[in-house]
């Protein structure tokens, strides 16, 4: 039903409940609270309980003006001899006459511990005489709003649809399986919808949040189904166009794989027949490689694209920042130039000279692997034969960038994508976020790698750590010093390297000190990179642009400053540079004291495991999904009801009830609408 046929709406209001996804009466009933108040009883201010909102109600005892940063209007309440401040930052002069000593008040808000006690800060309130206010008989829904649109606005409006609803009889359609239903006793569709608007009394707002008790189980289990169909919507939606299948001769792969000083270890092996048979299949190939740092996703990569140049096709390979893209040029020229193969190298800042000519290479067909940044898949590129398109870190890429990348391919024709990724996703998240892809994992390492030894260390031990760098580069070894992000902008993070690389030559003079950072110009990134991989560069001072891929065998001791500001999985991330020869390497996390309980248990994780998932897994539970996903978070956390967290144990039910409901079109488009509306193509690809 059109949202315009309630009473009072016109179409300037139809507008701003559109902002919120609201487009039909159906949709306000499914427009839940994101939270609960509880207005129905008084708080007694002996009782109150800091960080949480409530009811409270006392006499004014005096009121006061205090000057701190800025004048703020303070009222101090009692009840029984205890008492209460409540704080007014912005007030009029009529509102500081209204409290007058012994007057009742009663206010709404959040107890924040202050300077001079609890405290409410701006609460909502009324000051009575004599006849107390009537108290709320049910809990309050906070419902999501936009500007222009008040709580109280849009509470009436749902319980307009409510009315509506009711007045012409209609019914809301159960679109859940049968047997969900039974086997976890379920109320009714519009049942549970109406003990979410309005739970009944005596429930305490912080469970209804927390705990999902049948009313709400009903709900969460169909908005992540809904979540799941439209993955597999996305999916289909890749694979909606034939791909070449490549099946014809083996030559080059088998060469390549001669070469190779090392075997493949049996992880790889598995992983490689995975995409292997992807690529024999006339559909694009839509699989993600997750796999440690170290485990060796490249040799898989490479493995694909001699697959690819075996079939006659060109393939590209994308990377999120220079220096990566750099260390895969460098790989897979070195792999593949000998074989006869020839790689093309494409960013933004080549000179237009050498960028005329890759351009060229790639249009006449004789690039057969093209390295290079974003620049792939600008307007100016016209590839001859492109059926590959291998993306690292991809989850540093937009969905809009990666579409763009895959209109490259010949007319009506879809690509095959390999996507790499070493953050390590943990299955439950990766199943509700990256649904739309197939996985393989590399859950391996190459033989003889020996776990990093991690230490969380004082920033106050600087002159031992200084004396380490000293003792282990006299003995040949190579280390890196990376600086994170203290300040917010780039220009400050990039002075901050360059600070701390003018002060440690000065301390180590005897050694050569090497600088990169996301301001150098990508000749000096290269060539300080260069002096590094050969070993003329012994110390290597650099923001976090190394984090991922870049690949010194001798470098051995990495320490981190400032570990603390960093998330756990970028920690991880750094920290895979070392380990990655024969000798014992080490990780100094080096922390500003004083170190938060939280921060404290963070680098512990890391001190305690070298286990990407493992270290994942923790800070999904320490941080959230959102925060653990980075961009995908809009799609993955775009969730009314569920929680991945929380509910994350229902999804391997859910994905198989979302399977079955792949044979029922018309369910499956229902369910997406109501659940997702317009924004489903966002939420999934
Ligand atoms: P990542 O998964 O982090 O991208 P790389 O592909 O860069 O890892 O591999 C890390 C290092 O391990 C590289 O030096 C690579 O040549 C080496 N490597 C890869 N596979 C094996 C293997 N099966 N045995 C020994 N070394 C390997
Ligand atoms: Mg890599």
């Amino acid at each position: 039903m059109n949202m315009t046929q309630l009473t009072g709406v016109g179409p300037a209001l139809a507008a701003k409940l559109a902002k919120l996804g609201l487009n039909s009466v159906e949709d306000l009933l499914f427009h839940l609270p994101s939270r609960y108040q509880d207005r129905t009883r008084l708080v007694p201010l002996h009782a109150l309980v800091p960080h949480t909102s409530c009811l409270i109600e006392g006499q004014i005892a005096n009121s006061s003006l205090q000057r701190g940063r800025r004048v703020s209007l303070k009222v101090n309440i009692s009840q029984n001899g205890a008492t209460l401040g409540v704080r007014f930052m912005h007030f009029h002069g009529n509102q500081t006459k209204s409290f007058t000593k012994g007057r009742n008040i009663r206010c709404f808000g959040e107890i924040r511990p202050g300077p001079q006690g609890l405290e409410m800060v701006h609460p909502e309130y009324v000051l009575f005489d004599e006849v107390a206010p009537t108290l709320a008989d049910q809990l309050t829904p906070i419902y999501p709003t936009t500007q222009g649109l008040s709580l109280t606005r849009m509470g009436q409006l749902i319980a307009l649809a409510w009315h509506e609803l009711d007045q012409k009889n209609l019914r809301l359609e159960e679109l859940l399986p049968r047997h969900l239903i039974t086997q976890y006793q379920l109320p009714s569709l519009e049942d549970s919808l109406r003990q979410l608007h309005y739970p009944s009394l005596n429930q305490n707002p912080d469970e209804l949040q927390n705990q999902v008790p049948p009313a709400k189980l009903r709900l969460v289990l169909e908005e992540l189904i809904a979540h799941q169909l439209t993955l597999s919507r996305a999916k289909q939606h890749h694979q909606s166009l034939p791909a070449p299948a490549f099946t014809n001769n083996q030559k080059l792969e088998q060469s390549f794989i001669k070469t190779l000083p090392f075997q493949l270890t049996n992880a790889q092996q598995r992983v490689w027949q995975e995409v292997s048979s992807d690529l024999a299949r006339p559909l694009p190939m839509v699989r993600m490689v997750q796999g440690d740092v170290g485990s060796g996703k490249t040799v898989i990569a490479a493995l694909a694209a001699c697959r690819a140049i075996d079939n006659g096709a060109q393939v590209a390979v994308l990377a999120p920042t220079e220096i990566l893209a750099e260390q895969h040029l460098h790989n897979f020229s070195h792999w593949l130039e000998p074989l006869g193969v020839n790689v093309i190298w494409l960013t933004g800042k080549q000179k237009a000279q050498t960028k005329r000519q890759s351009l060229a290479a790639i249009a006449n067909g004789e690039g057969q692997i093209i390295i290079g940044t974003h620049a792939l898949f600008q307007t100016a590129v016209n590839y001859q034969y492109l059926g590959l398109v291998i993306i690292d870190e991809q989850h540093r890429f937009g969905v809009a960038q990666r579409h763009r990348l895959i209109q490259k391919a010949p007319k009506g024709n879809g690509l095959h994508q390999l996507v790499m990724t070493a953050t390590p996703i943990p299955r439950t998240l990766a199943m509700s976020a990256y649904g739309d892809l197939d996985h393989s994992v590399i859950d391996e390492l190459p033989p003889g790698r020996k776990p990093i030894n991690s230490v969380v260390l004082n920033n106050l031990k600087r002159p031992e750590v200084i004396e380490r760098i000293h003792r282990a580069c006299s003995t040949g070894q190579q280390v890196y010093w990376i600086c994170p992000l203290i300040e917010t902008s780039e220009v400050l993070q990039c002075e901050a390297a360059q600070d701390t690389a003018t002060l440690l030559s000065q301390q180590l003079d005897n050694l050569v000190v090497g600088l990169v950072h996301g301001r150098l110009s990508s000749l000096d990134k290269a060539n300080t990179m260069a002096r590094f991989k050969s070993g003329e560069v012994q110390l290597l001072v650099a923001t976090t642009v190394v984090e991922v891929g870049v690949d010194v065998p001798n470098a051995n001791l990495m320490v981190i400053d400032n570990a603390e500001r960093l998330g756990l999985a970028q920690l991880h991330q750094l920290r895979g540079r070392v380990g990655r020869g024969q000798a014992q390497s080490h990780c100094l996390f080096m922390y500003q004291a004083p170190l938060s309980k939280m921060g404290r248990e963070r680098l512990d994780i890391l001190r305690q495991s070298n286990d990407g998932f493992v270290v994942a897994e923790k800070d999904l539970q320490l941080r959230g999904p959102g925060e653990v996903l980075g961009t995908r978070q809009a799609g993955a956390v775009g969730l009314k009801i569920a929680d991945l967290l929380r509910d994350a144990h229902w999804l391997p039910e859910v994905s198989e009830v979302a399977k079955r409901y792949a044979s029922h079109p018309q369910i499956s488009a229902k369910l997406i609408h109501r659940w997702l509306g317009d924004n489903q193509y966002f939420a999934a690809v």
